[in-house]
């Protein structure tokens, strides 16, 4: 990589960028498509050799001068057009996946190396042109053997799908861009395969990681992203806490504990969300471990065991508190049932109801739900909506639905 020289080094100058920024859709469409996006960075210095060096992942030049442009494509070829002030002789171009707006990082994205260990990649570009009134990088994010390239090109693709959830209507003027950064991490190779979202352990920081895992049909399918962008939702509407982890595979008709079936629940929700379609999943293997049509395994969900029929945080609901045991009700036991209940609440009350439902649960720093019980405990106007209804199953076909 060679940075371009300016042809005047001593006077400050503008430059236009007339550039173009395309990824090919491997997992979906197979076509180009813009990266909406990203941030345009530009490094200066009077030290070609340092530059070079510091792009190479040297340290950097005793003087360098960074500036970023937040870049948003509009258009379906992927040009854009944005004027930069530079003031060294020496300059790179470089193409950050990274989205930007109003100072505030919506998400940052990164190659994974190992579990401890990331790095924040992206197309670093030469700038041939011996005319410094304009420039014109032109870059296409092909499928590629390349680790790092290949992982530049996921991270495109991730990011359009993190971008199609942004633009999710909650209603009551709820910003989801606003909400949190997200760190995404994912690779191009084997080496790590699975796919996860994990809470910043500073809470003050406000900041959420996703991995995507390196199976492109799977884990880089919509359901996935949009299933760990929703656990991310839920991080920030409950004080970036850190809720119980599933700690491995789950499944949508396993009976698991209380605490993951809700967390996964909630995401498996949200994808189905963001898709439209309550459907998302039907194609999902079972484990076939429950048997989601039997009333003995669903009655429950609606049905808090107080003897007075109420919901409360107080008395028996304490000792389902629970987080790691086993309940006698294999609905909050079970993510399907759990994300079904949700998407009831959504047909009955609107998605804004569910949305306000999952933040009752953060009273300062004492307390945030573990399951779907207290989230029925904490929520009694949903709930008593929930009770009267018969509700649609996520993931099953339509005739099958409960
Ligand atoms: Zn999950």
């Amino acid at each position: 990589m060679v940075p371009g020289k300016r042809s005047n080094a001593t006077t400050n100058n503008y430059i236009t960028v007339n550039g173009q920024f395309r990824y090919r859709d491997a997992e979906k469409t197979h076509q180009l498509k813009p990266v909406r996006h990203f941030t345009l960075v530009i490094d200066e210095s009077n030290d070609k050799t340092g530059l070079e060096n510091y792009k190479n992942g040297g340290p950097p030049p005793s003087v360098l001068l960074t500036s970023a442009y937040p870049i948003t494509i509009n258009n379906n070829n992927g040009t854009f057009s944005q004027s930069i002030y530079t003031s060294k002789a020496w300059m790179m171009v470089t193409f950050d996946i990274e989205r930007i707006e109003n100072s505030h990082v919506i998400y940052k994205t990164f190659r994974y190396i190992d579990k401890n260990n990331y790095e924040d990649v992206s197309g670093a570009f030469n700038v041939s042109t011996t005319n410094y009134s304009t420039i014109n990088p032109i870059v296409d994010l092909e499928e590629s053997s390349d680790p790092i390239l290949e992982t530049i090109r996921r991270e495109a693709s991730i990011a359009d799908r993190i971008d199609h959830a942004l633009t999710t209507d909650i209603g009551n003027g709820v910003d989801l861009g606003s909400l949190q950064t997200v760190y995404i991490v994912t690779a191009s190779s084997g080496i790590n395969n699975q796919s996860f979202a994990n809470v910043n352990t500073d809470p003050s920081l406000q900041t959420n990681n996703i991995q995507i895992g390196s199976d492109l049909t799977v884990d880089l399918s919509d359901a996935v992203i949009w299933h760990e962008y929703g656990h991310t939702l839920q991080f920030a509407l409950n004080g970036f806490k850190k809720p119980p982890e599933a700690g491995g595979a789950h499944f949508l008709d396993n009976l698991v504990h209380p605490d993951v079936a809700y967390t996964e629940g909630w995401a498996d929700f949200w994808a189905c969300v963001v898709a439209g379609n309550a459907n998302l999943y039907s194609e999902a293997p079972y484990n076939a471990n429950l048997n989601l049509g039997s009333t003995h395994y669903t009655d429950f969900i609606y049905k808090f065991p107080l003897s007075n029929g109420n919901y409360s945080l107080t008395g028996n609901y304490l000792m389902y508190q629970i987080g790691d045991t086993h309940t006698p009700y294999y609905g909050v036991e079970n993510e399907a049932m759990v994300a079904s209940a949700f998407w009831s609440i959504k047909s009955l009350s609107g998605l804004s109801s569910v949305w306000d439902g999952m933040k009752q649960f953060y009273y300062g720093t004492t307390h945030y739900a573990y399951n779907f019980m207290e989230y029925l405990a904490d929520n009694p106007s949903l709930s008593s909506v929930l009770s009267s209804y018969t509700y649609q199953l996520v993931g099953m076909a339509p005739d099958l639905l409960l």
